[in-house]
């Protein structure tokens, strides 16, 4: 019983949401794959200041 090697769902294009292509993957295509460069460097480069929680430590001091 051969097992026949069954073809790779590709993966769904995250930006539009179309079958990725194999040539452009995970995107759909070259297009796409700019467009989400795009928004990670933008978003890089925007990241909005995160509220760091500090603990402070309160020693008691006796
Ligand atoms: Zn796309």
């Amino acid at each position: 019983m051969a097992t026949e090697p069954k073809p790779r769902p590709l993966p769904r294009c995250p930006v539009c949401g179309r079958r990725a292509s194999a040539e452009a993957r995970p995107f759909c295509s070259p297009r796409c794959a700019q467009v989400d460069l795009g928004r990670w460097l933008s978003g890089a480069y925007a990241i909005p200041a995160t509220e760091e929680e500090k603990a402070e430590e309160d020693e008691d001091r006796g």
